[in-house]
This record gives structure tokens, C-alpha cells and sequence, in this order.
């Protein structure tokens, strides 16, 4: 708990550090504010250090499955489900490539960027995959991934041992970025002991809804705060997250590419 509690704050602390240097110190639309986000998952090893700590403390858990403090009951094959980017994967280059060019996210941009299989290994995770793997859980990948990309998905995990099939991971429905259903499909086969992710959609149905304010986010988030560190894993991510929607949802423009609408939200004394 003390671990996890460290873990919180660090983001926090982050979070708060990182949005006012950046975004308060634009004068005008030329700087991205997503710069810093880019250069600190790049660049701090208190990054790699976070993601480190996330998967050990899921190793604990899987640990202590094992050795008898906690069961599962229901018979079916047990399972932990992670979500791959930013999770298994690390994108920050194609971030990167927004910054350098001046460009905001587009789906034509991403498809070209997971096209090259260039995505690096985020620290941790395949310790742990085959640490859970030998201790009989399925892994299973939901991703927001588009179906079309997974030659590429498989290809790039591949590179770093980490074997994904059509049989354990699980796309975008449709091209709906709902994970809810995907929950819903796995859990008729499967009893999910651990999710592990970087956005909070990643974890529970109720995060699903883009259009929650900053507010309700937060609040819904005091319901599940037990869960973390234990059935919930979370990595940081700074570059990105359903945690932009609540900002476009009150003045309709995105924190990548209008930093002094989102000035409204700093606070400061
Ligand atoms: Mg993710």
C-alpha cells in the first residue's frame, strides 16, 4: 500500500509540476504543451522507474495467488487482461513526431506509425508477462488498436518475445473504442484476476463515458480507489488519455494544440 501510495503522489506531483511549467509559460499557440509529457516519458528514468513499480506490484498480487492468499472461485481459466499502448508498448516516439511537426493526433498518422513496428518495450512489462504466464494465467490483450493493424501489433511485440495471437487479443469492435463489450466477451470464458492499463476506460465500464467532466471523473474514481494496487494496475501516461476529453468537453479544444483555452484549469494561489 505504501508502495502504491508513493506511486499516486509521484503522478500527481507530476501532473501538477508539468502542466503549469508548460503550459503557463506559452505566451502563444506555437508551443506545444505536450513537449514536456514527450521529454519526460522519453528522457526521466523516474518514468521507467513508475512503470517498474506497476509491474511489481502486479508481480505481488500474482504472488500471493500463488502462494494461497487469495483464490478464484468461479472454475474458469484465470486470466489478466492488459491493454497494449503505453501499457506493454511505448508510443512515444509517433508523440514525439506530433511535437517535431506541429501536428495533432490523426488516425492516418497513427495507422503509419504502428505500420513500422517501431514502438519500444515498456519496463516491466514482459518480466511480468512471463512471470504470470508461468504461474498459469492467460494473458489477454484489449487494445483500441484498429483490427486492420494487427500484422503490425503481433509483429512489434513479437520483437520482444511477447506473443499475441487472434486468440488473445482482443481489438476494437467495430471501430468502437468501448471496451466494455470486449470485458463482457472475456469474462463469459475467463475470471479476470488483475486489469492493468494506462487510462481508467482500461479498468471499469463507468470510464467509458468521453463525456464526463473533470468533476465526475475524480468522484467516480473515489469509488474504485481500493481496487488500485490491487484487481487495478495503472502505468503513467502523460502524452495522452481519456483525461483530454474532460477538458475538450468544456471549451471544444484539445490541450495539444490550444494551450491558453486550457489555462482555465490551472490552479494557482
Ligand atoms: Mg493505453
Amino acid at each position: 500500500m505504501k508502495n502504491l501510495s508513493i506511486f499516486l503522489l509521484s503522478i500527481i506531483l507530476y501532473s501538477c509540476a508539468s502542466s503549469s511549467s508548460t503550459i503557463g509559460s506559452s505566451s502563444d499557440n506555437s508551443v506545444n504543451p505536450s513537449e514536456s509529457a514527450v521529454l519526460w516519458q522519453q528522457t526521466a528514468a523516474e518514468y521507467n522507474a513508475l512503470c517498474y513499480q506497476s509491474y511489481q506490484i502486479a508481480r505481488k498480487r500474482v504472488e500471493d495467488f500463488n502462494a494461497g492468499f487469495s483464490t478464484m472461485t468461479s472454475g474458469k481459466p484465470k486470466a489478466i487482461i492488459l491493454d497494449i499502448d503505453e501499457t506493454v508498448l511505448n508510443n512515444s516516439a509517433y508523440n514525439g513526431w506530433l511535437v517535431l511537426n506541429n501536428k495533432k493526433y490523426g488516425e492516418e498518422s497513427w495507422e503509419a506509425w504502428v505500420k513500422k513496428e517501431e514502438a519500444t518495450l515498456i519496463p516491466g512489462a514482459k518480466e511480468f508477462i512471463d512471470f504470470a504466464m508461468n504461474s498459469g494465467f492467460t494473458i489477454l490483450f484489449v487494445t483500441n488498436r484498429s483490427k486492420a493493424s494487427y500484422k503490425s501489433t503481433f509483429s512489434n511485440l513479437l520483437k520482444y518475445g511477447i506473443e499475441a495471437t487472434i486468440e488473445n487479443c482482443y481489438f476494437k469492435y467495430d471501430n468502437d473504442s468501448d471496451k466494455s463489450t470486449r470485458r463482457e466477451d472475456i469474462k463469459n470464458n475467463y475470471e479476470i484476476f488483475m486489469f492493468i492499463g494506462d487510462n481508467l476506460a482500461d479498468f471499469e465500464d463507468v470510464f467509458e463515458d468521453k463525456g464526463l467532466d473533470i468533476a465526475t471523473r475524480k468522484s467516480l474514481l473515489e469509488q474504485f480507489k481500493n481496487e488500485f494496487g490491487n484487481r487495478f494496475i495503472i502505468l503513467p501516461n502523460v502524452m495522452y488519455g481519456d483525461w483530454e476529453n474532460s477538458l475538450k468537453k468544456r471549451n471544444s479544444k484539445s490541450i495539444m494544440n490550444d494551450s491558453k483555452g486550457n489555462l482555465q484549469y490551472i490552479k494557482s494561489y
